[in-house]
């Protein structure tokens, strides 16, 4: 029994439940030693290179391409060729077949797919294989049933694909993000030129071969990885009638600059600081979890996470003290066990981001606390965290940290919380916890927020739309609204 309850080393004392280790294998995981861009259907040699990470253990995994303006340029070239060849005339019968044979291949080398996403990107396995893989097949077996039926989508209007799409995602959801952008866009007819993060280009990269596999032509689909230079390079080909950005405000601001008055279409989606509202009627167990799934999944690098809790004043007492005892069964550690909750932080950029904030918290006056917890050696790591006492005006209640940092605040009524939540550059996420119905839609209807939660949190699906207001961005992914930005309906 105490062998079976420990990992190694001394035996467990009655009643200490340990987990021994599960480590997920890496075999099914077949790396080359170095990617070279996927440009026309073809691996070209890009002219410079990088070595890509795990930050779990800061092991070099791949050298991968860093892509010039030249390498973009030949990128926009093909799929402007493969556009031009007969993806943008196809019937849309015809490339949701295509659609359809992609989402099958990723269900199928679903493993493959997880154990990768997590050594290059520090996430649990648990979560890339029972949030990223799952959603990933999801959205392109949604998108695949629209690309014959854009006529009925939009009834008494033309649709027409756009032409090129430049396609510029982030490193927290590296595949998923991939198949937000890639299947509406050729469900719609359009061809792709995508760069994945600079720190998480491999699960892109072996996407190449599933598109191989699904026979898709040459072309339609180009990966070119780099750093921001080659964002900013897709970002000023004049050839590309479409750019989709998915990362921080900062960065999409410089976008817009830059595409005002050059005619391109465009879509933000940025970055977030969601209010989770705990009302003092709501179910306290249920919410404990809902705020914990909030802003420690994925180390709290999502966009939409529930980073800043507002706790009625009757019920801030119990609900912090049950968040506080929850958060010391949280398991940190090797992004490949499979009892891990909380991974690797991304990059050592991001670490010194979220220890900066998190500095600026202690110094303004919040409280804070860290559960136990013993953090590998090698590696970015960041314990759970939670800041109590935290004024709205102090850094960490208005700058998005992206890391698994709560900040707890307070209020009396709903008027209350609504006003602080709203108070915020940000309008992406939010959560309301509440047995009561009628508050719940009062409140989803005030909330300046793309997506409103009630008694859940982080829940995604295919078919329901989601996008920001204000400093989030603008345009939607998902849903029958995700399919817009990539038609065009002039006659
Ligand atoms: P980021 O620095 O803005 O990067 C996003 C992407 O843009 C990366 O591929 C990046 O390349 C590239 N890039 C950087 N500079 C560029 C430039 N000047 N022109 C064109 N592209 C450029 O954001 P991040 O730090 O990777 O991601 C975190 C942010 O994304 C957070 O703010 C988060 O809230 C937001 N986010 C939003 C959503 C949403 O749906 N709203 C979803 C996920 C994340 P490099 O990798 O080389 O920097
Ligand atoms: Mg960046």
């Amino acid at each position: 029994m105490a062998e079976l309850d420990r990992a190694a080393g001394s035996p467990a004392a009655p009643g200490d439940w340990t987990y021994a280790p599960a480590p997920e294998s890496r075999d099914i995981v077949h790396l080359r030693e170095r990617y070279g861009l996927f440009i026309g259907g073809r691996w070209v040699e890009p002219s410079e290179t990088y070595a890509t990470i795990s930050p779990s253990s800061e092991e070099p995994l791949a050298v991968v391409g860093q892509a010039s303006p030249a390498d973009v340029e030949r990128a926009v070239a093909a799929a402007r060729a493969a556009f031009a060849d007969g993806w943008s005339s196809l019937p849309g019968s015809e490339r949701a077949k295509y659609l359809f044979r992609i989402a099958r291949i990723l269900q199928e080398r679903a493993r493959e797919f997880a154990v990768l996403e997590s050594m290059n990107g520090g996430k649990p396995i648990k979560e890339s294989r029972d949030v990223d893989l799952p959603l990933a097949a999801a959205h392109f077996f949604y998108y695949a049933g629209w690309a014959d039926k854009l006529e009925y989508a939009f009834p008494n209007r033309t649709p027409k694909p756009v032409g090129v799409a430049g396609q510029i995602i982030p490193w927290n959801f590296p595949l998923l993000m991939l198949a937000w952008k890639v299947a509406p866009a050729l469900a719609c007819g359009n061809t792709v030129v995508l760069k994945p993060a600079e720190t998480t280009p491999l699960t892109a990269l072996l996407f190449c071969d599933v598109l191989r596999q699904a026979e898709l032509p040459a072309g339609v689909v180009n990966i070119v990885t780099g750093d921001g230079s080659t964002g900013a390079a897709i970002v000023d080909n004049p050839d590309v009638d479409k750019i989709a950005f998915t990362g921080s405000t900062e960065v999409g601001k410089a976008i817009q600059r830059r595409l005002a008055g050059s005619g391109k279409k465009l879509t933000l989606e940025l970055g977030g600081k969601a209010a989770n509202i705990v009302f003092d009627d709501c179910a306290l167990d249920q919410a404990v979890e809902g705020i914990v799934n909030g802003i420690y999944f994925n180390q709290g690098h999502v966009c939409c996470a529930g980073s800043r809790l507002f706790a009625q004043e009757s019920i801030y007492e119990p609900l912090v003290d049950k968040l506080k005892m929850r958060l010391e069964t949280l398991r940190v550690g090797d992004p490949l066990d499979k009892n891990t909750d909380v991974g690797a932080i991304n990059s050592a950029m991001q670490l010194d981001k979220i220890r900066e904030l998190v500095e600026s918290g202690r110094e303004e006056g919040a409280d804070i606390y860290q559960p136990p917890c013993r953090l590998p050696e090698k590696g970015y790591w960041f314990a759970p965290t939670v800041f109590t006492n935290v004024a709205q005006s102090y850094r960490i209640a208005q700058e998005e940290i992206f890391g698994p940092v709560l900040s707890v605040l307070t209020f009396r009524t709903p008027e209350e919380a609504l006003e602080k939540a709203n108070n915020t550059p940000y309008g992406l996420s939010a959560g309301v916890w509440t047995e009561k119905g009628s508050r719940i839609l009062w409140m989803a209807q005030r909330l300046r927020a793309g997506v409103v939660w009630a008694n859940t949190y982080n829940r995604f699906d295919p078919t329901s739309p989601f996008g920001g207001y204000k400093e989030s961005g603008f345009g939607r992914e998902g849903g029958l609204h995700g399919l817009e930005p990539y038609l065009r309906f002039d006659e």
